[in-house]
């Protein structure tokens, strides 16, 4: 193919047809052209924008890179959640037992972190011989038998987007709606589902930061997911605050544990409860939303998803007894200092990016791709904005590798927090719905 006409009629803001779109991603996977090429396209992306029908033909180019998963005919319907990312969401580790016992099949192929944002499969590396890289063929077979997998992508599925996704790190080009809808579109779509919820987080810690841009991105994403035959709705929520009271790879499990056992903290049990109810309603499940979020608070009061918790981590090696001893221990990291507040008040802020950045340099981040993590750092008994504190009450506890990282985290985690007089008014951590 003649992919410098291509680059230039881009540059030039022309349409590309669909099937030069299907065949420039065919010869980029097969490694027929060259990186610096592909980088000058997406240059042109960035600044020219792709219309509708470009954006789903290369979603779907994207998604048929590689292996698609083909699930045996199951009166269960198969779904699944995709969150933009954001501090202390752990959503993913309660919501797919939830679903399983919901009735539901859930192949949650999900990511590791970068930056500030944690990823599910670092949470879950953190749980004593659990295995995150699975063969297709084990996938299937998980997602058939217990109802649910949390894993990460096979090298065999999307190459595309991996190969495409490095270059647009390198070449200032992520930051694309067209080109992150059809990113992450893609790979939800290789899972071939019936019904996908997608939590877009706005805030300071979000990877859309004001809330104008999050619902840009989210209708982008429905509307190219319902296009593409899968039923999608998305959600938009506040992430200036981290979700629920911890945030860091072992503390999160633990947290997500206590979730399924009923024990809080709220909000995260609200987006659990949320994402599961508007799936019911997507797959015809659940005639009202009302209905739906009373079905899920139901099955998950009724103790069978932290059964099926079990279930999963054990059909993915987990080695049951250490979990369980780590689970019922306070702290697994070298250094516990709890960080307190200097007057009394309410809680008025509650810092999500500052407390992200302070777990990334304990170690419970990444740098860079290669970075090495420590699991047990992070943060917990976080104070929410609205609460009464009183003078030397805990704003949270530091959980490092040693005392001097926990000094240095306790002196940039008090700025996270501000104590005012005033109760602060209560605002939404689920602010819209995105229905097309
Ligand atoms: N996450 C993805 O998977 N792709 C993007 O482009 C951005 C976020």
């Amino acid at each position: 193919m003649n992919f410098l006409s291509l680059i230039e009629n881009k540059r030039e803001g022309k349409i590309l047809a669909p099937e030069q779109i299907r065949e420039f991603i065919r010869e980029f996977t097969a490694g027929k052209i060259p990186d610096y090429q592909m980088a000058a396209l997406l240059m042109a992306i960035y600044f020219r924008g792709l219309n509708t029908a470009e954006t789903t033909a290369l979603t779907l180019a994207m998604r048929d890179s590689g292996d698609v998963l083909k699930f045996p005919k199951d009166k269960r319907p198969l779904v699944d959640k995709h969150s933009t990312g954001g501090i202390g969401d752990k959503v993913s580790l309660p919501l797919a037992p939830l679903l399983a016992c919901l009735g539901f099949r859930v192949p949650m192929i999900s990511g590791r972190g970068l930056g500030i944002t944690g990823g599910t499969l670092d949470k879950l590396d953190s749980i004593p011989g659990f295995q995150t890289l699975l063969p297709v063929e084990k996938i299937i077979a998980q997602v058939q038998q217990v109802g649910c997998v949390i894993c990460g992508q096979t090298d065999k599925m999307v190459p595309a987007d991996k190969k495409i996704y490095a270059l647009r790190d390198a070449s200032g080009t992520v930051p694309s709606i067209q080109l992150i809808t059809a990113s992450i579109l893609s790979k939800k779509l290789a899972e071939n589902l019936d019904a996908l919820i997608l939590d877009v987080k706005f805030g300071c810690a979000a990877f859309m930061q004001t809330k104008a841009n999050a619902r840009k991105l989210a209708k982008a994403m429905v509307a190219l997911g319902n296009q593409c035959g899968t039923n999608t709705r998305a959600i938009l929520t506040d992430m200036n605050r981290p979700l629920g009271r911890a945030a860091g790879n072992w503390l999160e499990v633990k947290e997500s544990v206590a979730c399924l056992e009923n024990k809080g903290p709220d909000d995260l049990q609200e987006l659990v409860i949320d994402s599961a109810a508007h799936l019911l309603v997507q797959t015809g499940k659940a005639k009202s939303l009302a209905v739906a979020r009373k079905l899920a608070e139901d099955c998950l009061n009724s103790g069978t998803p932290r059964a099926k918790w079990d279930e999963m981590i054990i059909a993915q090696g987990a080695d049951l007894n250490a979990f369980n001893q780590k689970l019922a221990l306070d702290f697994s990291a070298k250094a516990v200092v709890e960080v307190k507040t200097e007057k009394s008040g309410f809680v008025s802020k509650c810092d999500a990016r500052i407390i992200g950045e302070v777990i990334r340099d304990l170690g419970g981040g990444r740098l860079t791709k290669d970075s090495a993590i420590n699991f047990d750092v992070g943060v917990d008994q976080i104070a929410k904005p609205g609460e009464r504190m009183e003078k030397a009450g805990t704003l949270c506890r530091v959980h490092a590798a040693d005392s001097v990282q926990a000094k240095t985290a306790i002196a940039r985690l008090k700025i996270a927090f501000e104590i005012s007089p005033k109760r602060p008014a209560k605002t939404p951590l689920v602010v819209e719905i995105i229905l097309r």
